[in-house]
């Protein structure tokens, strides 16, 4: 890629944490992460190698080892990216690196302890006090949104019920780049209202998943802030900018165990690999720079990163370590991707009078809800104007629309006054006949009803425009009462020692350069035996770079390897479920309805996967759906010929349905007897010698055929009244 003027290279810092209580545990081998904090440079030790075996050395932007403050990471790395977004540009801060290593920690920290609180509630502070100091021609809007990328689904954690819902569909424009349609973006006015924001798609994300770390581990969180700022510009119009910040914490880097794992496990691990392994090789593909294509529509994440990396926008990668030797690999793995990831070239400009600003959007629908509200004041006015003559001169608009809410409000009251004492004045008078009376009452009551109308209407404008307007924030009112000069200006020195270590280091990593190339050229040689001298000392440095240089070949390729027997053996499994499948196909599913369902898959090549069409009819193809046949005389159903019958007798409603049973219910129900007596009534029975049953054995008999055999079942009442009722039918026929 080439360089050009605007275009700026993705930051890279590297923080590294402290050795957790278990590890400390583990022995005393201590970390295997050395940082150098003025050089910006990481050196890992292979706890598995030989003291010989050279080091392994990084160079990034910046390095935080286990001892540094969330707020140094912050006024020196970020501090200076939401300016950016705050004079208009996009910006990304993204937390890269293996699950436990710190970047929730990073992003979000510890929110109640002030000194642990993370790059996202210190940005939240920066934006609005930056908002509140600011002057007061400029106006803010501040929108937030806030979904997470599970299993490559989108999902949006503001909509309440995100769980059920289908994952978002992402659209690109050449405006804005990628986005995403129906996300959910709330307007916020304060650091508490962005604060709850942030809480709610906190608890969303965390009342989707049974365990949070493990969930946090497998899904990725964005948080998006938009800031727009509208300001006369020397032209005289108003100009707007917009500038676009992702606050991005990241799936766990590490590689997802896939031995062993099937169905939807298995799938969870690809997808997550996907979005992970896809960020990987969009990187390398940016950092190569040679190739053309860079694989962004590989997943969601890439996607919604696109502008991101190597786009419009300026990014800050945090990439987060464990110093536990068991994890050396990991470890070197995010080192080798924060190492790639600095060379990705962005081209960060200003977004300025975007046709979607929602700014523009609030400002017009303020101006006519003010323009309407005028109307409505103006219109009450003359009315009082022609009420009593005084005359008005004009005042300060703030103040002129407060006298004229209120003279609005007295125009109400009179009016009303005046229809109560008109209305007395008619049911007075005894001139007018009751009916007139009447007609005219009615008629004041009308007018009053009017009045009150026009009146609420009035009240939900002024509400409407009110809570539009306090939506807009405007530069130089006080938002956070803590904000007095003193801390300006702490902070600005704060700032500025962030900035000037900042540099400090630059120069240093360049005089290191430096060194290396100009060393030959400043020695001059006295005699032989110091050149032979001079001239092995260079050699041997040359040749531990050698080694260094083997060493990460080796590594690379060794890394080449694994990830391609992980490919492999994804793509293993992958044929073993997709022969599963083909064998479920063939063996259990007819060919008929193989091929119908076949002919109803269509590929949507902007989701990347197969889909069903619908089978309700949809308007396109409205003969989609077969209809259900009709009963075949036109009925809706089926029916009987004696309901037909009875129908046209026009006997009984309930015949207009197809019933042709009429059962009556059994009078006699069944009776429930203790076993003893049941035995004690069939010893009599069969004792009895006239056989004359006694009521309490009728009952028996009957709760017994009434359950047991079929055959007493064919004797029972009920039996009786359906064949009376098919025996009556030729009689109800005649
Ligand atoms: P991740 O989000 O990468 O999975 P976490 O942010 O959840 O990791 O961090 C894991 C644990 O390590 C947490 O208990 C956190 O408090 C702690 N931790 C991480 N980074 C630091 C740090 N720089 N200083 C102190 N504790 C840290
Ligand atoms: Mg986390």
């Amino acid at each position: 890629m080439s360089k050009n003027k605007s275009s700026e290279s993705v930051k890279v810092v590297v923080r590294c944490r402290p050795l957790n209580r278990k590890e400390q545990s583990n022995g005393p081998s201590g970390g295997i992460v050395q940082m150098d904090l003025r050089l910006g440079q990481v050196i890992l030790r292979n706890p598995r190698a030989s003291h010989s075996e050279p080091q392994k050395t990084f160079t990034f932007d910046a390095v935080y080892d286990a001892n540094s403050k969330q707020r140094d990471l912050y006024d020196e790395s970020v501090r200076p990216l939401i300016d950016s977004v705050l004079a208009g540009f996009n910006g990304t801060i993204f937390a890269y690196g293996q699950t436990g290593t710190g970047k929730t920690y990073t992003m979000q920290g510890m929110w109640l302890d002030p000194e642990k609180r993370g790059v996202i509630p210190n940005a939240f502070d920066h934006i609005f006090t930056h908002i509140s100091r600011s002057q007061s021609d400029k106006q803010y809007l501040v929108r937030a949104s806030y979904l997470e990328i599970y299993r490559e689904e989108v999902r949006d954690l503001l909509d309440p019920n995100h769980g059920n819902a289908r994952g978002l569909e992402l659209r690109e424009s050449p405006e804005t780049g990628v986005y995403v349609p129906d996300l959910t973006s709330c307007v916020c006015k304060s650091i508490k209202e962005i604060e709850e924001v942030m809480n709610v798609g906190n608890q969303a994300r965390a009342v989707g998943a049974t365990d949070m770390n493990e969930h946090s581990s497998r899904s990725h969180a964005l948080f998006l802030i938009t800031v727009e700022c509208g300001q006369p510009g020397p032209d005289g119009r108003k100009h707007i900018r917009v500038g676009r910040l992702n606050l991005v914490d990241l799936a766990g880097s590490e590689r997802q165990a896939k031995t062993g794992v099937q169905g939807e496990r298995l799938k969870e691990a690809a997808k997550i690999n996907l979005s992970l392994s896809a960020l990987g090789n969009v990187i390398s593909a940016l950092a190569d720079g040679r190739s053309g294509h860079v694989p962004y529509r590989d997943s969601k994440l890439t996607r919604l990163l696109q502008d991101s990396l190597g786009g419009n926008a300026k990014t800050v990668m945090v990439a987060t370590l464990g110093p536990s030797p068991q994890h050396y690999d990991e470890t070197l793995t995010t080192l080798r991707y924060a190492n790639r990831a600095k060379n990705i070239q962005n081209q960060p400009r200003v977004n300025e009078d975007p046709k979607d600003a929602l700014l523009r959007e609030f400002q017009r629908e303020i101006a006519r809800l003010r323009a309407q509200l005028n109307h409505r004041k103006w219109r009450s006015q003359q009315k009082k104007e022609q009420v009593d003559d005084d005359g008005d001169e004009d005042l300060d608009c703030e103040e002129e629309e407060e006298e004229v809410e209120k003279e609005a409000e007295d125009y109400v009251k009179q009016e009303e006054q005046r229809l109560e004492r008109e209305k007395e004045a008619i049911r007075g008078d005894r001139s007018l006949l009751a009916e007139e009376k009447q007609r005219l009452l009615g008629e004041k009551e009308r007018m009053m009803g009017d009045l009150r109308k026009e009146q609420e209407a009035t009240e939900q404008l002024t509400a409407k425009y009110k809570a539009m307007e306090s939506k807009l924030l405007v530069g130089g009112k006080n938002i956070i009462d803590h904000t007095n000069e003193q801390q300006k200006m702490l902070e600005v020195k704060r700032h500025e020692i962030a900035e000037q270590t900042r540099r400090e280091r630059e120069i240093q990593q360049q005089m290191l350069v430096q060194d290396d190339e100009t060393l030959e050229l400043r020695e001059t040689f006295t005699s032989l035996q110091q050149e032979v001298e001079a001239k092995t000392k260079k050699l041997k440095k040359l040749y531990a770079k050698l080694q260094c240089i083997k060493a990460e070949i080796q590594d690379v390729n060794d890394e080449h390897v694994r990830s391609r027997q992980e490919l492999e053996q994804t793509q293993n499994e992958l044929t073993r479920e997709l022969k599963f499948k083909y064998l479920i196909i063939e063996n259990f599913i007819p060919p008929e309805e193989k091929n119908k369902i076949m002919s109803r898959m269509t590929f949507d090549t902007e989701e990347d996967q197969w889909k069903f069409q619908p089978l309700v009819p949809t308007e396109s193809k409205p003969l989609q759906m077969k209809k259900r046949p009709a009963s075949a005389v036109g009925y809706k159903r089926p029916i009987s010929q004696y309901a037909r019958v009875a129908i046209t007798m026009g006997a009984h409603t309930r015949f207009r349905a197809e019933n042709i049973m009429f059962l009556e219910l059994d009078m006699n129900p069944p009776n429930t007897n203790s076993l003893g007596r049941l035995k004690d009534t069939e010893q009599n029975q069969s004792s009895s010698a006239d056989n004359s049953p006694t009521n309490d054995i009728l009952g028996v008999h009957k709760s017994r055929s009434w359950c047991q055999s079929q055959k007493s079942i064919t004797s029972s009442s009920s039996n009786v009244s359906l064949t009376s009722c098919t025996t009556a039918l030729p009689a109800a026929a005649q």
